[in-house]
């Protein structure tokens, strides 16, 4: 008989995916440069990704693969700032980096890298740990550490998927957080408008905490309640958002009519902004994507179904974050007040959130 133990695992190429990732398309060269024509020449990025290859464990990770969020688990520092003379040449990006969020990254290990890496100029978020007593203490003592702008915590980054905000975010963790006035990044497990009781919750028992709710609180679509829901956070002032995934722009301006220029923070979600993505329903799964290189998430008959959904001039999700935004503050304030707007989202609120 012969014995069949070993799991098939799929074998993504990461170093193919980047290598193609880091070619832009003549539209995108022409784009990059007007986009970037509109921005401060400093900018600072509150929401980047970051990780080497040995901090990534595949046999860990099998139920992200056929997430996009999966395609480039492995972005060290030095890529980064590949990435940030693509993107903005010539322009100074400074960044908070932090872990992937999901299973399959060593998260103390990255914690330890970017600590030890991170050129100064950059900030660090810490990724907290709590599947244990002891993690938990290992969290509070990096917070107490005073090495970190920020901490990151996720519903999904171990084998078990935690569906309470207090499960992924301990209280005993929380408190720290507030006593040493470090900011949560947030990243709800359900769109924002389906989470105020949890929202109402932690600002109720941590009145100090500041709180950044990552991707604007959204993914990929509008909730119909978006407008109501913004509204109420606007009354909850120590809530920032940042605007990491976000390509459309009905949400950035919904965002940006109630919390105001100064509460909202520009995020590139790096190294995923160098997606080329398109958002699309299907009938049966709902909202998905479309891409242009066949990554192992990708499934191969559901692209050859709704290809031809692709825009022509398909772009880097960065393009599409940035063009979002500047569309939104255009369609909300007067000409004049257009550079001090951009200069807050783009630059002074993340300086002033995270110590830079
Ligand atoms: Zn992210």
């Amino acid at each position: 008989m012969i014995m069949s133990t070993v799991e098939q695992l799929p074998s993504p190429d990461f170093a193919a995916y980047f290598a193609h990732s880091m070619k832009p398309m003549d539209y995108e060269v022409a784009f990059i440069d007007e986009l970037n024509k509109e921005l401060p020449s400093s900018i600072i990025d509150a929401h980047v990704h970051a990780s080497e290859e040995d901090h990534f464990d595949i046999t860990k990770a099998q139920t992200i693969l056929d997430k996009s969020a999966s395609t480039f688990p492995e972005t060290t520092i030095e890529q980064s700032q590949q990435i940030d003379a693509l993107l903005h040449p010539g322009m100074s990006v400074r960044k908070l980096r932090f872990a992937h969020a999901f299973r399959g990254i060593d998260h103390k290990a990255v914690n330890d890298y970017l600590i030890e890496q991170s050129p100064v100029q950059d900030r660090v978020a810490l990724f907290g740990v709590s599947e244990n007593d002891e993690e938990i203490e290992y969290t509070r003592e990096e917070l107490l550490s005073g090495k970190y702008s920020a901490l990151k915590m996720y519903y999904c980054s171990t084998a078990e998927e935690k569906k309470n905000l207090y499960e992924y975010f301990p209280p005993q963790v929380l408190e720290i957080a507030e006593k040493v006035a470090v900011p949560i990044i947030l990243h709800l497990p359900k769109t924002v408008s389906k989470s105020m009781d949890e929202i109402r919750m932690l600002v109720q028992d941590y009145p100090n905490l500041r709180i950044m709710l990552a991707h604007a609180g959204v993914t990929w679509t509008l909730p119909t309640d978006f407008d109501t829901t913004m509204a109420e956070i606007a009354g909850y002032k120590n809530i920032t958002v940042d605007t990491s995934g976000v390509t459309n722009s009905a949400i950035i301006r919904a965002t940006l009519a109630h919390l105001g220029p100064q509460r909202v923070l520009y995020g590139s979600d790096e190294p995923l902004n160098l997606l080329r993505e398109f958002t699309y329903v299907n009938p049966v799964k709902g909202p998905r994507l479309l891409t242009d290189y066949p990554y192992h998430w990708v499934d191969p008959q559901e692209y050859d179904a709704y290809k031809h959904l692709l825009p022509e001039n398909l772009m880097y999700c960065e393009l599409q974050q940035e063009d979002a935004l500047l569309v939104a503050i255009r369609g909300l304030v007067s000409a004049r007040k257009v550079d001090a707007h951009v200069q807050a989202i783009f630059h002074d609120n993340a300086q002033r959130e995270f110590n830079f």
